[in-house]
């Protein structure tokens, strides 16, 4: 898992965030905060955003894939 698996997109005006599950391929996308729209913003919180999509994929993959963490941590 690699942090560069997030990607940033933007669509007539608003910025979004998306993460892909490694596992079945879902697809999570959730809208950036609109109230930071300065042009710094996606650099300068790209790795909280980062964060926060990662926790997103956590709870998938404990939800979905419990069993293949369990197998993978023994
Ligand atoms: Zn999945």
């Amino acid at each position: 898992m690699h942090a560069d698996e997030v990607r940033f997109v933007e669509r007539q005006g608003a910025r979004y965030y998306a993460i892909e599950c490694p596992v079945c391929h879902a697809a999570y996308e959730h809208q950036v905060n609109p109230h930071l729209r300065d042009p710094g913003f996606l650099e300068e919180f790209r790795r909280e955003i980062r964060m926060v999509a990662f926790d997103m994929l956590v709870n998938h993959l404990l939800a979905e894939h419990g069993d293949l963490i369990d197998e993978g941590a023994q």
